[in-house]
C-alpha cells in the first residue's frame, strides 16, 4: 500500500491504538472491515477502508476483509465479488479473507454455551410479541413467559431448531440478559432466528441464522481483531457486544471503538437506496458515473488517489457532518491536475476555415502534455486549413468584455497563432455556420511574433484529423443537498433531470481517441474526462466528464444565497 499515512493527521482512534502498543496491551494491530454482500460500496464505505487498512498498516498490523453472511435472502456471490475489487482498487489488500459464514459452527456451539450456563432460552413469541413486550425508552420491558425454560428443554429446541424443524418465525433463540436495562438493546435480544432458506457459502446445511450483534463481536474475537472500528450508530449495541464476549468463552477481547459515518450532499448513500435506484432503473446500475458508488466513480474516472486523499484530509471523529460534494469533487481535481495529460477537445463545434492556410496541407506544431511538467514531453497537434472551435467562443455581438473571438477580432489558437475573424457566414435562418479567419504566420511558437499578446486564447481541433466521440456530462444526482430531507419527503422527487447530457458528436485529438479505458485527460478549458469502461467499442469511443475544471456549484449556491439574503 502506499504511504498517505506519511502526512494521517492523528485522531483520537489513532492516538488510542498508539497508547495500546507503548502500554504492551497489544503487540500487534489487527483491524477487519465487514461488509455485508448485499450491494455494492459506496464513498462512505471508503471512509471505514481507508481507516482500518490505513492504521493496521501505519502500525506495521494486518487487516482482515470478512463479509458479514449472515442473511441468507439478500447476500449473493456476485456482491462478494464486486466488493473485493473495489477495496483492491482502493488500494488496499487484507491479510485474511473471511466470512462470518465461517464461523457458523463456532457460533452455534457459544449459544449452546450460552444456553447450558442458564443465560440464553428459546422464545415462542412472534416477532411482533417480542416487540409488544419490550417497552419503550420511558418504560421498562416485560419478561417472556417463555424466560425461565429448563435448560435441557431450551437445548433440545435449539438443537431441533437447527435440524429445521421448525418453520420460520416460529421460534427464536434470546439472550438472557435484563428486560429493564435503559439499553434497549439488552433486553434480551435475539441471537439466532429460523431462516430455513438456502445460503450461497453454506448451502442448505443451516436453518438457523445469527444474528449481527452475536455474529459479529465473536467474529472479530475468533480473528484476534484488537480494534473493532465501526459507524457511531453502534455505539449502544457496545454493553451487547461486550456482554456477548464476557458471557462465553471468548478467544480474544476485541474493543469496539465508533467514529462518525461520512456523509456527503446532493447523493444518497444507504445501500437500501441505491439499490432502489438501480431497481427502479432510475440509473442505468450500480456502476452508473453518476452513483455514489465505488463502482461509478471509478468509471466516472474519480482516482483512488483521490480518495484516499479526501478521506485523509476530511479526518475521524465522533461528530456528524454532511460534506459537501464540491470538497469530494476538489480532491479529483487536485490530483488529476498533477497527472492529467492535457489536450484539446470541442463540445459545440463551430468550423472556421483559415483563408491564408494551403490547401489540403498539414503543420504538426508542437504542444506540451502538461504546461507545468516538462516530463511528461509533447505531443504533436495536427494544424489544418478548416478547423473547429467551441461555437460559445465566437460572439457576433459581443459585449464589451468579450474577450474570445468577434468580427474582426483577434484571439490566439491555443498552442498555435494568432488569427482574426474576415468573415461571419450564415445560413438562410441566420445562423452562423462557418467563420474565415487569417492567420498572422509569425506569431507561432519560436518566431519573432511568438510573445505578441491578445487577450483570449480559445481551443481547436483540426477538421482533417480530428475525431467525433460521444461524451456524457455528468453532474449531480439530485438537484437538492438533503435528497432524503425529512420522513415526509420522496428523495426521487429530487433527481437532478440534467444529471447525464450526453453530446454525441464532440471533437478530439486523434490520441484521446485512440485511448483505452480509463485513460483520462484534461481538455483544456473545460474539463477532465476518461474513456468510460463500459460502453465504449473500439471506433466509437464514449467519454465521461469527471469534473469540470472549477466548481460551478459553488456559484450558483453562492448566487442562490445572495438572492435569499
Ligand atoms: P448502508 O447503511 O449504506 O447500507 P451498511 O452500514 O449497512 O451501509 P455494511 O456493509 O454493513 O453497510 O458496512 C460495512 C462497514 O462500513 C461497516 O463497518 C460500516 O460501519 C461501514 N460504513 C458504512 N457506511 C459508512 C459511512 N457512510 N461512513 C463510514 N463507514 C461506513
Ligand atoms: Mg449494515
Amino acid at each position: 500500500m502506499s504511504s498517505d499515512s506519511a502526512s494521517t493527521p492523528t485522531n483520537f482512534i489513532r492516538n488510542i491504538i498508539i497508547k495500546d502498543l507503548e502500554t504492551g496491551k497489544h503487540d500487534e494491530i489487527v483491524t477487519r472491515f465487514p461488509p455485508e454482500p448485499n450491494g455494492h460500496l459506496h464513498i462512505g464505505h471508503a471512509k471505514s477502508i481507508c481507516l482500518n487498512f490505513g492504521v493496521a498498516a501505519e502500525f506495521g498490523g494486518r487487516t482482515n476483509l470478512r463479509f458479514d453472511d449472515t442473511n441468507p435472502l439478500k447476500e449473493n456471490e456476485d456482491f462478494m465479488l464486486a466488493i473485493m475489487e473495489d477495496v483492491r482498487w482502493l488500494g488496499f489488500e487484507w491479510d485474511g479473507l473471511f466470512h462470518a459464514s465461517d464461523y457458523f459452527q463456532q457460533l452455534y456451539e457459544f449459544a449452546l454455551h450460552l444456553i447450558k450456563t442458564g443465560k440464553a432460552y428459546v422464545e415462542e413469541l412472534s416477532a411482533e410479541e417480542i416487540r409488544a413486550h419490550r417497552g419503550t425508552l420511558t418504560e421498562p420491558g416485560r419478561n417472556s413467559p417463555y424466560r425461565d425454560r429448563p435448560v435441557d428443554e431450551n437445548l433440545d429446541l435449539f438443537k431441533r431448531m437447527k435440524a429445521g424443524e421448525f418453520e420460520d418465525g416460529t421460534l427464536a433463540l434470546r439472550a438472557k440478559i435484563d428486560m429493564a436495562s435503559p439499553n434497549i438493546n439488552m433486553r434480551d435480544p435475539v441471537v439466532y432466528r429460523i431462516r430455513n432458506a438456502s445460503h450461497h457459502r453454506t448451502g442448505d446445511e443451516w436453518h438457523i441464522y445469527p444474528m449481527y450483534d452475536w455474529a459479529h463481536g465473536i467474529s472479530d474475537a475468533i480473528e484476534g481483531i484488537t480494534h473493532s472500528l465501526c459507524t457511531l450508530e453502534f455505539e449502544d449495541h457496545r454493553p451487547l457486544y461486550d456482554w456477548f464476549l464476557e458471557n462465553i468463552p471468548a478467544p480474544s477481547y476485541p474493543r469496539q471503538i465508533e467514529f462518525s459515518r461520512g456523509n456527503l450532499d446532493y447523493t444518497v448513500m444507504s445501500k437500501r437506496r441505491l439499490r432502489e435506484l438501480v431497481e427502479e432503473k432510475r440509473v442505468s446500475g450500480w456502476d452508473d458515473p453518476r452513483m455514489p458508488t465505488l463502482a461509478g466513480l471509478r468509471r466516472r474516472g474519480f482516482t483512488p488517489e483521490a480518495i484516499r486523499a479526501f478521506w485523509t484530509e476530511m479526518g475521524i471523529s465522533k461528530a456528524d457532518s454532511i460534506i459537501s460534494m464540491g470538497v469530494l469533487e476538489n480532491a479529483v481535481r487536485n490530483d488529476l491536475n498533477v497527472r492529467a495529460p492535457r489536450t484539446m477537445a470541442v463540445l459545440n463545434p463551430l468550423k472556421v476555415v483559415l483563408t491564408n492556410f494551403p490547401e489540403g496541407e498539414t503543420v504538426w506544431l508542437d504542444a506540451p502534455v502538461h504546461p507545468q511538467n516538462d516530463d511528461m514531453g509533447t505531443r504533436e497537434v495536427a494544424l489544418t486549413r478548416e478547423i473547429w472551435i467551441e461555437r460559445d467562443d465566437f460572439m457576433e455581438d459581443p459585449p464589451r468584455k468579450f474577450f474570445r473571438l468577434k468580427p474582426g477580432g483577434e484571439v490566439r489558437l491555443r498552442n498555435a497563432f494568432i488569427v482574426q475573424c474576415d468573415e461571419v457566414i450564415k445560413d438562410d435562418q441566420g445562423e452562423v455556420v462557418e467563420l474565415h479567419c487569417k492567420f498572422d504566420p509569425d506569431t507561432r511558437s519560436g518566431m519573432p511574433g511568438a510573445s505578441r499578446k491578445v487577450k483570449g486564447t480559445i481551443h481547436w481541433v483540426s477538421a482533417v484529423h480530428g475525431v467525433p466521440v460521444e461524451v456524457r456530462l455528468c453532474d449531480r444526482l439530485f438537484t437538492t443537498p438533503n435528497p432524503l430531507g425529512d420522513k415526509e419527503q420522496d428523495y426521487r422527487e429530487f433527481l437532478n433531470p440534467h444529471s447525464l447530457d450526453v453530446i454525441e458528436d464532440v471533437i478530439v485529438e486523434p490520441a484521446v481517441a485512440a485511448g483505452v479505458a480509463g485513460d483520462f485527460y484534461q481538455f483544456e478549458r473545460t474539463g477532465y474526462f476518461c474513456h468510460d469502461n463500459v460502453d465504449s467499442r473500439p471506433g466509437r469511443p464514449v467519454l465521461n466528464r469527471i469534473v469540470t475544471l472549477r466548481d460551478s456549484w459553488a456559484r450558483i449556491e453562492k448566487e442562490l444565497a445572495q438572492k435569499k439574503s
